[in-house]
């Protein structure tokens, strides 16, 4: 039997997922944002499931090229632009809308020769300094566009950096949509402001046209505003499991310790499972004592240090537990138990993106079947 550890990508949560960035923006269209592999579940091994959006949102020309391999003839956004003049003979061929951020992309498409005129998304630059024209040059770059015999249509895009938090005391989004307003009111074309954390926090009381969002890690069930909200709040649902078994057990003694370094010694007799989960599989090692996770079902904690392979889990609250037990590092359980990625990515002080994001290639990943359960 190959070591039991495993992901499992689950489609009925993807599409329910993509259904309440519907739910929240009603009037948009939704962009499922698939750069990094589908935020590391892989774009064919979802693709099923999100084609219930209506168009998809990455950065990476070989992950378009992926997405029209699968014969996806709609909307394909890049996020980043063009990196280089040939990439718009790329974009041609594909048929890919594309962000044009800075100056330089805009002499790209003046010298580009192309029978189909393209589809851009002019970003503004609205505070949150990464990429796109100052409000000040923005006007004057969509003159400059709007001349030109190789673009057909401009659309407007800005992103926000705070839509998942209070900024300084306020409303995150508050000093940038003040002055994307200001700055766009007059102009024409479709609109795309939000990410998850402002399609779900936001749009609704936000007073701005929106015509596109950008579902990204809702889609794949984590709260982009945890631990102010979790999945639960939100209705979103883990879009996937990492599981393995206990393929070892020990009965500690009081001052007994517990993996590398010693980092946990037991205070009174327990037993304790040994996980087939280790770094190497992509779990956080700055992940501690006590970071939670699931053995049966039944929630539990981890104890001393995480290794390449291996970690510890406290199997006190699951006397029945025995080697060949089932555990949930993050996802669905047994019996509809829920681990929210979201818990394990805090106990490492960082976020779920980086946790799904990271799953290594040697785990062996699959889709979940219909009608089939964890
Ligand atoms: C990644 C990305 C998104 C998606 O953000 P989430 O927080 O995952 O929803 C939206 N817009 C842009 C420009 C991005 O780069």
């Amino acid at each position: 039997m190959p070591r039991p550890i495993e992901a499992l990508i689950h489609p009925d949560a993807l599409s329910h997922n993509i259904g309440r960035a519907r739910d929240f923006a009603p009037d948009a269209r939704v962009w499922a944002v698939v750069k990094a592999n589908a935020y590391g579940h892989g774009i064919e091994r979802c693709f099923d499931a999100l084609r219930a959006a209506d168009g998809f949102a990455l950065l990476d020309f070989a992950e378009a090229e992926r997405l029209r391999a699968l014969d996806w003839r709609g909307p394909i956004l890049l996020l980043e632009g063009c990196f280089e003049p040939r990439d718009l003979e790329l974009c041609s061929r594909l048929n890919l809308w594309h962000v044009v951020h800075q100056p330089q992309q805009i002499d790209w498409l003046a010298a580009h020769k192309t029978h189909t005129p393209h589809r851009v998304f002019l970003k503004m630059n609205s505070g949150m300094n990464r990429l796109g024209f100052k409000p000040d040059a923005f006007r004057a770059a969509w003159a400059r566009l709007n001349v030109l015999p190789q673009v057909e249509e401009i659309s407007l895009i800005t992103h926000f950096s705070d839509a998942d938090a209070d900024r300084f005391g306020h409303n995150g989004i508050e000093h940038q949509l003040a002055t994307w307003l200001a700055t766009t009111h007059d102009l024409p074309g479709e609109r795309s402001l939000a990410n998850s954390a402002a399609t779900l926090r936001h749009l609704a009381n936000a007073g701005a046209r929106s015509d596109w969002v950008r579902a990204g890690i809702m889609s794949y069930g984590s709260a982009p505003d945890f631990p102010e909200h979790d999945i639960a709040h939100w209705n979103l649902r883990p879009a996937m499991t990492l599981r393995s078994q206990i393929i070892g057990i020990q009965e500690l003694q009081p001052g007994d310790s517990v993996g590398y370094g010693s980092s946990f010694v037991a205070e009174q007799a327990m037993r304790v499972g040994t996980v087939a989960c280790g770094y190497a599989d992509g779990y956080p090692r700055h992940c501690g004592t006590g970071t939670p996770i699931l053995v049966d079902g039944v929630r539990t904690r981890t104890i001393g240090r995480v290794s390449m392979d291996m970690l510890a889990v406290d199997l006190g609250p699951v006397p029945a537990a025995q080697v060949g037990s089932a555990v949930t590092l993050w996802g669905h359980g047994p019996r509809g138990s829920v681990l929210a990625i979201d818990e394990v990515a805090r106990a490492a002080g960082t976020i779920g993106y980086e946790l799904m994001c990271a799953v290594a290639p040697r785990v062996p990943v699959r889709v979940l079947g219909d009608g089939e359960t964890p």
